[in-house]
């Protein structure tokens, strides 16, 4: 694609307005069922290359992280605007996306686009050191904070579901999640077997967009995956893309495969397509107990993400269009026989844990079950250390789409952090293991800790990467964002911030100060969303990208975003009294100033 020529100047169209006078069902157009844009046609991913179409590289950079959020490639279902997380949009209807990408293209470089639930609402001349994009997607005041609300402003077109980093322009497929996933099943060995997973049974449900991740995480430490999936297409892209072994239709043939590859110590992973609450029953009636038990299943939506039990995904496609209500009942009651089948697992003793679906959250709401929450969640249990210090799922894209950027990439991380032995560990298998989606890119846990020029991990590698793009060793700037699950950006009192040590679960100022700092410090993206991972009404999170491009501006506000961005973890959790925080704060000169008053 060509530059664009003479884009249009602040002032000239503030208030976009998608065209919506093609007499179709609000409702429809809304839930991407209207025939995909022609635009996303002509991309179907992000453009790729060092020529660009919009006025710069910020913007640009936006037009290319949509359009790989969008890439078939990367997308769960692309044609209905949905990336990944049940029903996580990227932008609310087509012609919204063609609105948004029309918009970007003329974005100038002291403009900021807002964008309000996956629509261009307006376009204000602001400052080059500011955002260019600010998005808030899903939020609604707390009183109306549910899905039912929620659903009823959706169906007249006003509203739209971010999950994470799908309406924020951060998905990166499958991968993304991975290194999460791997972290969080080393950490739960290391503690429950003193080892790796080898010869170990995990037991899961769910081959979406994350849970897909699940069987490779599971055998790049070692061990044996069984996972249950309703939708066989759902697994044969698992095995396509080289994240499960096997696919089975046989749940008796499955099991004894697994059984057979654990106790001969062998990796192994397979998709079983079942229902996954029918699957733990089945392990239950024949005495199988699994040494580990999990799932990632959409329960934080019951009526769009989770089947019930008892149909064929077709037919409870059907159910849910022709009675809803009657859908939502059928699900929550295999939900709730779901979480009975963890808790008895749990009891003849597999290790349980919840693994950010909001499960257990569904089953205590819908049936007053306080002891749905008899098992942990997966941050309080092997995360939450990480957070204290500011570590968390920092991930970036090669803009050029050529691997060979992203492989230059891991180098300088080697350059930069030899003793880290671990982080080269998971470089290594991510450079054995991972096929790229759509632009290639990379996760890392990195976190605060400064180096003697008070540098931190995230600062001193984004700075590496803009030398490199600035000295041509990289093609095209490279974009760097990550998870909303990170240290400071999340108040999620069923996932990110369960059992806070102070009780400081619900408090969402913690996020929304942290989206405030990230457009202060001059991130080129930052967005704020309600109810990703956990369900509308559960959660309040953010995000934020910054696109090194080899400029001295790049250097600044990477130098800045990377210093507040972690810290405000440390600051988080320091002042919810966890010690670990508190020594990160001490060790790398973090302003905590209550305590520096003391
Ligand atoms: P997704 O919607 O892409 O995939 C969910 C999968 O579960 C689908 O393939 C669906 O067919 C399957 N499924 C639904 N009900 C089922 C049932 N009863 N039995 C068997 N299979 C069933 O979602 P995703 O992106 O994979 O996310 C999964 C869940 O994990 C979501 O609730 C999401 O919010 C949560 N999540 C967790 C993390 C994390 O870090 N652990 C991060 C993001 C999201």
């Amino acid at each position: 694609m060509k530059k664009a020529v003479g884009g249009s100047q602040s002032g000239d169209r503030a208030f976009p307005l998608p065209d919506l006078d093609h007499g179709m069902a609000e409702q429809d157009r809304q839930k991407g069922a209207a025939e995909p844009s022609e635009v996303w046609q002509t991309y179907q991913g992000a453009s790729t290359g060092t020529e660009i179409e919009c006025e710069g590289w910020r913007q640009e950079a936006a037009l290319r992280v949509l359009n790989n959020n969008l890439d078939p490639e990367v997308a769960e279902k692309p044609e209905e605007l949905i990336v990944y997380g049940g029903t996580g949009r990227a932008a609310r209807s087509w012609d919204d996306y063609d609105v948004i990408v029309e918009e970007l293209r003329e974005l100038g470089d002291e403009e900021t686009l807002l964008v309000q639930s996956g629509r261009a609402v307006g376009r204000f001349e602001t400052h080059e050191r500011a955002p260019r994009v600010l998005i808030a997607n899903s939020n609604l005041v707390g009183k109306w904070d549910n899905w039912e609300q929620f659903h009823e402003l959706e169906a007249k077109g006003l509203i739209m579901y971010g999950q994470m980093t799908a309406g924020s322009w951060a998905y990166i497929g499958t991968q993304g999640i991975l290194q999460g996933t791997y972290e969080t099943l080393a950490e739960l060995a290391r503690q429950e077997f003193q080892s790796d997973l080898t010869g170990r049974l995990v037991a899961t449900g769910g081959l979406g967009g994350m849970g897909g991740a699940q069987p490779l995480a599971v055998t790049m430490n070692g061990g044996v995956c069984l996972a249950a999936e309703v939708d066989e297409r759902r697994i044969d892209r698992r095995v396509e893309g080289g994240y499960c072994m096997e696919k089975a239709t046989d749940f008796d043939e499955a099991l004894s495969q697994a059984r057979e590859a654990a106790q001969a110590g062998e990796p192994y992973s397979v998709g079983v397509k079942m229902n996954a609450a029918d699957f733990l029953d089945a392990l239950l009636d024949r005495e199988i107990v699994p040494d580990v038990v999990t799932d990632q299943t959409s329960a934080h939506d019951e009526l769009e993400g989770y089947y019930p039990s008892g149909y064929s995904v077709d037919e409870a496609d059907e159910l849910r269009e022709r009675d809803p209500e009657k859908y939502r009942e059928e699900s929550l009651a295999t939900m709730e026989r779901h979480v009975d089948a963890i808790l008895e697992l749990q009891e003849r003793g597999a290790v349980a844990f919840e693994y950010g679906n909001n499960i257990r959250g569904q089953v205590e709401t819908a049936f007053d079950r306080a002891d749905a929450f008899d098992f942990p969640g997966f941050v309080p249990a092997y995360i939450r250390p990480m957070f204290c210090r500011g570590k968390g799922p920092f991930r970036w894209l090669a803009l050029s789409g050529n691997p060979a950027d992203i492989h230059r990439t891991d180098e300088a991380i080697r350059e930069l952090f030899p003793e880290k032995e671990r982080l080269l560990r998971w470089l290594d298998l991510a450079d054995e293991h991972i096929e790229f989606q759509g632009l290639p890119s990379r996760v890392c846990w990195l976190g605060y800790e400064t180096d003697a020029d008070g540098l931190t991990e995230r600062t001193r590698f984004a700075v590496r990467i803009n030398d490199l793009v600035a000295e041509g060793e990289i093609e095209a700037p490279i974009a760097v964002t990550r998870d909303h699950l990170d240290a400071g950006s999340v108040a999620s009192p069923n996932r990110e911030t369960e059992a806070m040590k102070d009780g400081s679960d619900a408090i969402a100022d913690w996020p929304i100060l942290n989206a405030l700092l990230n457009t202060a410090a001059g991130a080129d993206i930052v967005s704020v969303h309600d109810g990703g991972g956990v369900g509308i009404g559960n959660a309040i999170h953010t995000n934020n990208h910054v696109v090194l491009d080899g400029s001295d501006l790049a250097e600044a506000k990477a130098r800045n975003v990377f210093t507040t961005d972690p810290g405000m973890g440390v600051i988080r959790h320091a002042d919810a009294g966890y010690q670990d925080a508190i020594d990160a704060a001490k060790e790398s000169d973090v302003a905590v100033p209550l305590r520096d008053q003391r």
